[in-house]
């Protein structure tokens, strides 16, 4: 007689075969055949396996005990044992914007219409090369450049040509500018910019 299959695996089988729907706790909790622990082996299937199980903690379009997952892929091993607040740290640090291309969390998904960008971590000196899973050597990248999606990062802007590009924007766009510069410098003392020509003789 072939083994019964557990609570946690027959949670996993549904979550994968539901990609995209969100799910009620109701729903979860049947298919768990009423485990009492059921909230338990969701949370080992996120942190301990990587599945990437969202809650109205990840999405605000969620409401509480509503569930959702988008992909079958998994966080890597070294991202599920990086802590909640050094991710939420280096996520606030980079702005919530893909260092490679720029893209932020929730912006439009290019490579999967009807989708949203997603951010994950990414090493800036490659684990093989010795760089550690520590916030100084960890930054916020999109599933995409991740993924190598996208084949090269375009070069960072220059200030001057930036600048001039808001400068010349309308209005909405420069307050969404403003928005979004308020928000991500919001807990920072920002020290004057030096200018660009001193500073290259220094
Ligand atoms: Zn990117």
């Amino acid at each position: 007689m072939p083994r019964q299959k557990s609570s946690k695996q027959r949670l996993l089988d549904h979550l994968l075969a539901n990609i995209g729907r969100v799910i009620e706790a109701k729903e979860l909790q049947e298919i768990s055949g009423w485990a009492a622990e059921w909230g338990r082996r969701i949370r080992e299937l996120r942190d301990e396996q990587g599945y990437q199980i969202l809650s109205h903690k990840d999405r605000a379009d969620l409401k509480p005990g509503q569930y959702l997952i988008e992909t079958t892929k998994r966080k890597p091993a070294f991202e599920r044992g990086v802590s909640k607040e050094t991710r939420a740290y280096v996520f606030e640090r980079n702005g919530y914007t893909c260092q490679m291309c720029g893209v932020a969390a929730g912006d439009a998904d290019y490579f999967h219409p009807g989708r949203t960008v997603r951010l994950t971590l990414g090493h800036i000196l490659d684990k093989s090369k010795g760089g550690e899973d520590t916030p100084s050597n960890l930054r916020a990248v999109c599933t995409n450049c991740n993924e190598g999606l996208q084949n090269a990062a375009p070069q960072k802007p220059d200030r001057i040509h930036l600048l001039a590009q808001i400068r010349r924007a309308a209005i909405e766009d420069q307050q969404a500018v403003f928005i979004w510069l308020t928000g991500k410098f919001k807990n920072q003392k920002i020290a004057p910019v030096k200018s660009k020509v001193k500073s290259s003789r220094a």
